[in-house]
């Protein structure tokens, strides 16, 4: 049985005093079992929320490089250092912003990996890709260098997020069996990568203004094993009914 997950992305939100509110609010709730919770506050605040008990804390990002002369990076092993077991890489706001490439996402990926965390990987389509009719192309060439170059026991500790850019923050949702359709694309690779066993394995999150009165047609596709959750997971009421809608 593959894991079920629902990770928020604070993003670069919250003063430090609303941050601990809120993640009071969020460790005060009660969460299903058999679902891992995860928060990713800015990285400022990450080592003060390393008591949490409730919910994981995750990075949002992690440098490509061993420590060393890297000005306002973090590395790996500084995460790692600080019991943290999750790190979202490759978010499409990386990707855009601050021109990742696939190739510095993949170095990212085995950075975490070499330190024992689990890499959050980003991947979806921008709204052109899609009116073009070419996400599933877009999709499978990002995922490209961790489905070729890791190896199988690399990957069984990824975790990836489709997230379809035109989505994201814009209040338009995926059509649910579009996601799932894309997701079931993405196990597909993984499969012929890696095998069945492994595909089946693999949690495949859906990040794209998810909310609660979405959430649970969403996660109740074959393929969506959870949500990473930007704006909604900022809202403690919010975030909670999306975590209790599996
Ligand atoms: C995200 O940024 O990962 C995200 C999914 O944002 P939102 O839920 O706000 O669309």
């Amino acid at each position: 049985m593959r894991k079920k997950i629902v990770a928020g992305n604070w993003k670069m939100n919250l003063n430090k005093s609303d941050a601990h509110i809120l993640y009071k609010n969020l460790e005060s709730k009660s969460y299903p079992n058999d679902v891992e919770v995860i928060i990713a506050p800015a990285s400022i605040y990450l080592d003060s929320f390393s008591n949490a008990s409730k919910v994981s804390i995750s990075s949002q990002d992690v440098s490509a490089n061993d420590n060393g002369a890297f000005t306002g990076e973090f590395s790996a092993e500084m995460l790692s250092s600080m019991n943290l077991r999750f790190a979202i890489v490759g978010h499409s706001e990386r990707r855009t912003f601050h021109k990742e490439s696939d190739l510095l996402i993949f170095q990212k990926v085995k950075m975490l990996l070499k330190h024992g965390i689990t890499p959050i990987f980003c991947c979806g389509e921008s709204l052109s890709d899609r009116e073009s009719k070419n996400h599933f192309n877009i999709v499978k060439s990002q995922l490209s260098q961790i489905l070729t170059m890791l190896s199988k026991k690399e990957f069984s500790k990824v975790v990836v997020a489709y997230e379809p850019v035109w989505a994201i923050g814009t209040g338009l949702t995926a059509d649910p069996q579009d996601a799932q359709d894309m997701h079931s694309f993405i196990r597909g690779l993984i499969s012929e990568a890696f095998g069945s066993e492994a595909s089946e394995l693999t949690s495949i999150l859906y990040g794209g203004s998810c909310k609660p009165s979405n959430s649970r047609e969403l996660f109740s596709m074959k393929d969506i094993d959870g949500g990473l959750i930007g704006g909604a997971s900022l809202d403690s009421e919010s975030f909670e009914s999306i975590v209790n809608s599996f």
